[in-house]
């Protein structure tokens, strides 16, 4: 048992279309232990959270599907 806090966030959007299963892609960073540290570090990485609270994938992003 390491105790160790793990977050992680998921890509929302939908490449495919609302009919297909969503990106789901993960992201989650050693020793961040919380959401808004995640989020603000994803952000450099290319990763964008939404004001409807949608976490977007870099990949995603770059294709406009947010
Ligand atoms: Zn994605």
């Amino acid at each position: 048992m390491s105790g160790q806090v793990f977050v992680q966030v998921r890509c929302d959007a939908e490449p495919d279309g609302p009919q297909a299963p969503p990106c789901m892609t993960p992201a989650a960073l050693p020793d961040v232990t919380t959401l808004r540290a995640l989020r603000t570090q994803l952000r450099s990485n290319g990763w964008h959270h939404m004001r409807s609270g949608r976490d977007i994938c870099p990949l995603c992003w770059a294709g406009g599907h947010r």
